[in-house]
């Protein structure tokens, strides 16, 4: 044993263990923080990230075993990231490791080398023959239809061109490049690389130079460099966000500093990558779970290096490292999907204001309707509000109009005051959106003599009858069985109760025998390209009548939707769950946003039976603030969030009696770690007790101290490691829940 103690590093590896591990490096083997790792563990050999070194270790470090290999030759992870990773292990209670080695790419975690700068991606375009032959529908093949008619869509292609990865996000699938090269040979496709590739005049020239409006101008000024002051940029669809958003980003890359764009969901909401595309032509890394690991590896790569100085990805994408970080901007910052349903729960809205600090830089908020969380903020004067409130193509604001449902009776969902509505838009030549947020044919089957209803076998959830399909599917799990003929119990009829899109659809069908009627939720889009073709064939027509989920209220431009109709509006008011009213009212301005985009403003009609319920009486598509007022009151009162904080643990067995018996057991060190001002409710049955054949339970903490909040569950986590509890009992923390369901 020598007198000079050997160096130790502390190394993060992918185990759900709550803690770094000591190594000790061997003589003449350099590691510093953010290098990957191999290290022994156990009888295997891991790849792990270095998070601390020079560090005193509580064991004797004779005994510690060495670091066997080290994979990089810089850090991979700056300072920055690894703050925000630890950060958010702590704040999520989730174990370092996992956090750590999930922020990067998988190859990366298996051990593979950091890629050496890769070619620039080429852009795809449409030739003219391409061009023809789509619209002479020529094109046989399904997906090559799709890969042509998406670069031949503006929204989607900007300038008519996208490199593959972009095309592979939007189509939710990856075109080989065999199957671009083959559309190539036929002459309807051609490649470029980007820097042959002019910047599109229709994007830079126009769009770049043209007057931003005085409030648009105001945000573009609103942000200061280096100021880490979160920023909400309020606007409905229409209102210049995105314009906004490239503004500020024009001028962050011209400082020479990186842009970081997280998005929702790729698939639904192409534009928006594509037109940072064509305004940073060649400058742009995509980050989304459709993309092949090595495409996923290389775009990291070029995020990591600096060479990408736009940064466009989903959730995950928050973790990518950037040299030079100047802004952060999450668009539709209200979407559930920011927050990662399991494993490591966190919220990419909120870890985002996180490294905003922790980078020093800005973070810029987009929504039409920003979360109450965040408007709350804004009112306290943490984030810069910066609305937008007049479009910058002059149309007037729709009109909300409600109808009576106790008065006029809905039959298969629609009320004769919706249905001249619709008659009358489309007298005008205008399209009519029908929303209705529920899927299926019929919701339930029911038998009204014996009070049977097709329950899921394993889950506690009804079974959706779906048109055409002879199977009856549940919506959660996944089971599906044929739809008896009969009551299974008594023998009589059964009755199809509720509605849902593939209903409607008929109804709307019967009403409007001569109009095209197109249908947008996900059982019609399921296969591939089959949203690009919906979408295209939506701003093809002029009269026609969509109806679908709130599919509908997502970004997409549709520029002749004179009238939007809200079939059931109740359905999400009286919910129980925690944010199902914020939801529905999202919906209901999302849905807005559709109407009246062309040159005559649309109208809202929205079918309730509590027409006089304060939400709907103080609905104002135009001033989300205002409208969400008495939401925000009611969450003061009961001290809910942004008033108040809440984590659930949430408890899964094989059965009920290990469910309920172990909750109860968990819940004792957290009511005894219980700091003043930290309430435990429960354990209680998960609202949907039964999931897939395991039985759920859940105990809720509230409470107005994050941090009390926090210690508590930091101390109910030690207690319950000594526990020995059975192996198959899965527990889950879950911070800042996005629903109590
Ligand atoms: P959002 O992201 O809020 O939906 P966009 O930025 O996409 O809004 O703007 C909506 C439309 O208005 C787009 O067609 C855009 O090109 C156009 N637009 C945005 N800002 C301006 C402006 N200052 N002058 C003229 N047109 C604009
Ligand atoms: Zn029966
Ligand atoms: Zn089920």
């Amino acid at each position: 044993m020598s007198d000079t103690p050997s160096p130790i590093v502390r190394v993060a590896i992918d185990r759900p263990l709550d803690r770094l591990f000591d190594y000790r490096l061997p003589a003449g083997v350099e590691a510093v923080p953010g290098m990957r790792v191999r290290v022994p563990f156990g009888p295997t050999r891991l790849t792990g990230v270095v998070m601390e070194d020079g560090a005193d270790s509580e064991f004797d470090p004779a005994r510690l075993r060495a670091v066997a290999e080290v994979l990089d030759p810089t850090p991979l992870l700056p300072p920055s990231l690894r703050e925000l990773l630890a950060f958010g292990s702590r704040y999520y209670h989730h174990p370092i490791g996992e956090v750590v080695l999930g922020a990067l790419p998988p190859a990366l975690r298996r051990g593979r080398p950091l890629p050496e700068a890769a070619t620039p991606e080429p852009l795809w375009a449409l030739t003219a023959d391409g061009r023809a032959a789509l619209q002479a529908g020529a094109i046989r093949g399904a997906r090559q239809r799709a890969i042509l008619a998406t670069l031949a869509d503006p929204a989607a292609a900007p300038g008519g061109r996208l490199d593959r990865p972009t095309l592979s996000g939007i189509l939710g699938r990856r075109p080989a490049p065999r199957e671009m090269e083959r559309l190539a040979e036929h002459g309807w496709l051609e490649c470029r690389t980007p820097d042959d590739a002019p910047p599109d005049p229709a994007d830079t020239d126009a769009a770049a130079d043209r007057p931003l409006t005085p409030e648009q101008q105001a945000a573009v000024d609103a942000l200061t460099p280096g100021e880490a002051r979160p920023l909400l940029l309020e606007g409905v669809t229409g209102s210049g966000k995105t314009e906004v958003y490239l503004r500020m980003a024009q001028r962050v890359v011209a400082r020479g500093e990186q842009v970081l764009v997280l998005i929702p969901e790729i698939a639904l909401t192409p534009q928006l990558a594509a037109r940072i595309q064509a305004r940073f032509p060649g400058q742009v890394a995509l980050l989304h779970s459709g993309l092949a690991e090595g495409e996923r590896l290389r775009a990291w790569a070029s995020a990591a290096r600096g060479d990408a100085r736009v940064v466009v990805g989903t959730r995950s994408a928050l973790f990518t490292p950037l040299p030079e970080p100047g802004l952060i901007v999450v668009d539709e910052e209200h979407d559930a999907a920011f927050k990662q349903q399991d494993g490591f729960r966190y919220n990419a809205r909120d870890l985002a204001i996180k490294r905003g600090q922790v980078e020093g830089i800005p973070v810029v908020l987009g929504s039409a309707t920003p979360t109450l969380e965040t408007l709350e903020a804004a009112r306290q004067g943490r984030y810069t509000h910066c609305p937008l409130r007049t479009r910058p193509d002059g149309t007037a604001p729709p009109r909300v109009e409600t109808v009576d449902t106790r008065v006029h009776t809905p039959d298969e969902g629609l009320t004769p005051p919706l249905l001249d509505a619709m008659q009358a838009t489309l007298a005008g030549g205008q399209q009519c959106f029908v929303l209705l947020n529920r899927r299926g044919y019929a919701r339930t089957l029911a038998c009204d003599h014996c009070g049977w209803v097709a329950d899921c076998r394993h889950c506690d959830a009804r079974l959706t009858i779906h048109a055409g399909q002879p199977r009856a599917v549940c919506h959660l799990c996944g089971h599906h069985e044929p739809v008896p003929a009969r009551c299974p119990d008594c023998g009589a009829e059964l009755a199809r109760r509720g509605l849902g899109t593939q209903r409607l659809e008929q109804a709307l069908a019967r009403h409007f025998p001569q109009t095209p009627l197109i249908r947008l939720d996900r059982d019609s889009i399921r296969h591939k390209g089959a949203l690009e073709e919906a979408l295209e064939r939506i701003r093809s027509l002029d009269g026609a009548i969509v109806v679908g989920t709130q599919m509908l209220a997502k970004g997409h431009d549709f520029p002749r939707v004179g009238l939007v109709g809200v079939v059931d509006v109740d359905q999400g008011l009286y919910s129980v769950d925690l944010r199902a009213t914020e939801h529905t009212l999202q919906l209901i301005v999302q849905a807005a946003g559709r109407a009246g985009r062309g040159e005559s403003g649309g109208r809202v009609l929205l079918q309730t039976g509590h027409p006089e319920h304060p939400l709907i009486r103080g609905l104002d598509a135009d001033d989300y603030t205002a409208m969400v007022r008495p939401l925000l009151d009611e969450r003061a009162d009961s001290g809910f969030p942004p008033f108040g904080h809440l984590a659930l643990v949430r408890v899964e067995a094989a059965d009920a009696a290990t469910a309920e018996a172990r909750a109860g057991e968990l819940a004792v060190p957290l009511r005894q770690a219980a700091a003043p001002g930290v309430r435990v409710l429960g354990p209680a049955p998960a609202p949907r007790h039964r999931v897939n054949r395991r039985y759920r339970e859940q105990i809720l903490l509230q409470s107005g101290d994050r941090r009390a909040l926090h210690a508590t569950l930091h101390q109910a986590r030690r207690a319950w490691e000594g526990m020995n509890l059975p192996r198959e009992l899965r527990i889950a923390l879950d911070v800042d829940p996005v629903s109590l369901a």
